[in-house]
């Protein structure tokens, strides 16, 4: 991959990446139409990456199925896909990681203390292998979206971070490959997150500026279902993920809700 990154390089053309775990959806697809539009080569990865995992998580368990994923890639155009295994990624020996300061330690990185620095890792590996000129992230995982920018600004990657809208599913539910293990009884709770920050977001339209008063209706609303058990509601400024009191500018909700087997993320802009 990266002899062929530096032949493309070398030949002038410009790459675009779109890093995945696979079992791909359209919003995985989405990131892929823009990437397309962006750049003569387009990249993709499917890698499930086991240093973001904590013993405990699903690694084992996160779903796989890559002759589907490579025909849905070639439908949106995807140029190369790219399919290490973990002895390439991390071989024995393996022992430098990329671990930012503070941007972890709120929201997801709170109940996983080591995910953030397995993306990043990863993340630096893959720039480094695939040597793009723009990467596309979703929305979906803004905490993700705010570590890969201050990553790419802090170690002088020279990387275009494009950031693409969450796709839905029809009722609102963001998609994600997890939402596989969603039971259909679950779903009205897993739709909860969706409808939590519509109501937020209606709250602030309607003249609500307490992050608490806005948060603590979110709670209400998730906790009115069994089946969904809330890790964090939080309101942060968008580009430090600090914790937010009042919304007097524009801010963002972030919420993480375990709903069955699977743990759910959602997020959306308040106050723009
Ligand atoms: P994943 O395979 O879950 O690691 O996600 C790979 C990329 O797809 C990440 O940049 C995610 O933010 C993005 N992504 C996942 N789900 C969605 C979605 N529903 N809408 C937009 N982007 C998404």
């Amino acid at each position: 991959m990266q002899a062929c990154a530096g032949q493309l390089k070398r030949e002038g053309r410009t790459i675009a990446l779109v890093p995945t775990m696979g079992f791909l959806h359209e919003g995985h697809l989405s990131l892929m139409r823009t990437g397309r539009e962006r750049a003569d080569t387009l990249v993709a990865s499917i890698y499930v990456n086991p240093t973001q995992f904590a013993p405990g998580e699903d690694f084992e368990a996160y779903p796989r199925d890559m002759q589907r994923d490579l025909a849905m890639a070639r439908s949106v155009g995807v140029d190369l896909v790219f399919t290490p295994d973990d002895d390439m990624m991390y071989p024995l020996g393996f022992q430098t990681y990329v671990r930012l300061e503070k941007l972890p330690r709120g929201l997801c990185g709170r109940s996983r203390p080591i995910f953030f620095r397995g993306v990043a890792t990863v993340v630096a590996k893959l720039f480094n292998i695939v040597q793009p000129d723009i990467a596309v992230f979703g929305e979906k995982d803004f905490q993700q979206l705010v570590v890969i920018r201050r990553m790419v600004k802090d170690l002088d990657f020279g990387i275009e971070i494009v950031g693409s809208p969450t796709v839905r599913e029809e009722d609102g539910l963001a998609m994600s490959s997890r939402n596989a293990y969603l039971e259909p009884d679950q779903r009205p709770a897993a739709r909860s997150l969706y409808e939590a920050l519509r109501q937020s977001q209606a709250m602030v339209r309607g003249g609500e500026r307490r992050a608490e008063v806005i948060i603590a209706a979110a709670e209400r609303h998730i906790a009115s279902f069994e089946a969904a058990t809330i890790d964090y509601i939080a309101i942060v400024d968008p580009d430090t993920l600090e914790d937010m009191a009042v919304i007097n500018r524009p801010a963002r909700m972030a919420l993480a809700v375990k709903v069955g087997a699977p743990r759910l993320i959602d997020n959306m802009a308040l106050g723009q």
